[in-house]
């Protein structure tokens, strides 16, 4: 049982003053310290975390709660000379550290739910029927996610209300890092049109599954080596199944232990991103553009629920809560990729969905399926348009939807990723080659914020687009919730 913090400041109080006699007044100052803060502390972890007793706290609200305490510690400790490098050095790791672990664990889960997905489905025909719905439906909600983007880019207009002084201030500050995308950007074009095909057949799947960039090509390897297994003699290929079934599991199981540490992960992720970010004076010369985005991306995740409700027929509460821990660590980390596992996991075991589908759907989501990508790519583009005085026909907002969905498909699950791709947009659209940089460099400031923001629309997408297609080919079941994964004292 444990003892309340009255108790504990007692015993604390006790101590202080038997040793009072012979400590001088600066350690019994510290003492004293100690003595209000330990007891609080231990309780409160104590019971929000191990105790029994306590109301069990959804994994949601201790995420939540974690990057709430994170942003607020973030903003007290910046006050301070030596809080920023503190938080660098003491803090930011243990971020790094469970991203990490999450990519750790992306190229194995992928590989061994693949493989066991396709060999549950016993019949190759149902395999192309989930393929060729999962890649139609994809591309029809990244056109409507652009689609949003350029109406409500066109409606409010954020690029009219930027003064020619912090158009000078923006391009001044971050010149360097517009021109760096653009280069990046342009490496990336060089390549011919049938080279993301060619891409997708690795030489060698031990290299390919050495890199986190790869996912295309280990996903290639995978369905090939599944669709094969299902051709051999099934007494050949039942020990390979049963290992893959097994080694899928343990993944999965390393998907919980690594969410138990979300909470204080995150907390660490945001603390530090607070302390680095940097003027928040030109964060408000650029709140319409931000506002324009944000809007948007609501209007996206209004989307998904319509789907919810009319095509799939479950309640889109049940939904969004269901995949909450995926989209606030999509928020946290900025990448779909990192993010990959606990999307898979909460899409299967929390919505239903089956293995065949969920295995297939959300590694290609988090790779080509960026709706929230390509809805800010288009508002960037008109934005930057309009604050540039580059005037855009219609037949110019048409060539952006076709190329901010070929962007986003092509944009990497990594933080940053979709500024990269946002120049392909901008040069099919005509913008002189010197307008790039000065583009760029005037929406950097606020891009961390808005990855933030359209890495949890882009998760959404995979796992909408995960129900809709399970719903269509009958393999949404119910719920496998094991509810353990949210505590630590139910691992066992
Ligand atoms: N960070 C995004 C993702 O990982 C990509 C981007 O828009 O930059 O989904």
């Amino acid at each position: 049982m444990l003892s309340p913090p009255i108790a504990e400041f007692k015993k604390h109080i006790r101590l202080i003053l038997r040793r009072s006699a012979y400590s001088s007044k600066r350690s019994m100052k510290n003492e004293l310290v100690l003595a209000l803060s330990i007891p609080f502390f231990k309780y409160y972890i104590y019971t929000s975390l191990i105790s029994h007793n306590m109301k069990k706290l959804a994994l949601h609200w201790q995420i939540l709660l974690g990057m709430v305490l994170g942003v607020l510690f973030g903003i007290v400790i910046s006050q301070t000379g030596w809080g920023p490098d503190f938080v660098r050095d003491w803090i930011k790791p243990m971020g790094t550290i469970f991203i990490n672990l999450l990519k750790l664990i992306a190229i194995p889960l992928i590989f061994a739910s693949l493989i066991k997905g396709i060999a549950d489905l016993k019949d190759i025909s149902k395999f192309s029927a989930i393929g060729g719905r999962t890649i139609l439906i994809y591309i029809l909600t990244t056109v409507i996610a652009v689609s949003i983007g350029l109406l409500v880019v066109n409606v409010i207009q954020p690029g009219a209300s930027v003064s020619q002084e912090t158009l000078d201030q923006l391009t001044q500050s971050y010149s360097g890092e517009g021109a760096a995308r653009v280069d990046q950007a342009l490496a990336q074009k060089e390549k011919g049109p049938l080279q993301f095909v060619v891409d997708m057949v690795p030489q060698n799947i031990f290299g390919a599954a050495s890199s986190n960039g790869n996912m295309l090509q280990v996903i290639f390897f995978a369905i090939f080596f599944g669709i094969s297994l299902l051709l051999v003699d099934p007494l050949k290929s039942k020990p390979v199944k049963d290992f893959f079934d097994g080694f899928n599991d343990i993944i999965l199981k390393m998907v919980d232990l690594i969410m138990l540490i979300a909470p204080y992960a995150v907390f660490a992720l945001l603390a530090s991103l607070v302390v680095e970010t940097s003027n928040p004076d030109l964060f408000k010369a650029l709140s319409y553009y931000a506002i324009s985005v944000v809007l948007g991306l609501i209007l996206m995740i209004g989307v998904y629920v319509l789907a919810m409700v009319l095509v799939v027929r479950k309640s889109p509460i049940w939904f969004l809560k269901g995949i909450s821990p995926a989209q606030l660590l999509a928020f946290s980390t900025s990448s779909s990729a990192a993010t990959l596992p606990v999307t898979m996991e909460r899409v299967e075991e929390h919505l239903g969905v089956e293995k065949e589908v969920t295995s297939f759907v959300c590694p290609v989501g988090a790779t080509i399926n960026m709706d929230g990508t390509s809805l800010y790519q288009a508002v960037a583009a008109v934005f930057i348009a309009q604050a540039l005085s580059f005037d855009l026909s219609f037949g110019d907002q048409l060539t952006i939807i076709m190329t901010a969905t070929l962007a986003s498909i092509g944009s990497a699950a990594v933080p940053g990723a979709g500024m990269i791709m946002l120049v392909i947009v901008l040069e099919a659209v005509g913008l002189p080659a010197e307008k790039l940089a000065i583009g760029l460099a005037l929406i950097f400031a606020v891009d961390r914020p808005l990855d933030m923001c359209r890495t949890v629309v882009n998760v959404t997408g995979d796992a909408a687009v995960a129900m809709i297609v399970a719903k269509s080919v009958g393999k949404l079941g119910e719920p496998k919730v094991k509810n353990w994964d949210d505590r630590y004292d139910e691992v066992k």
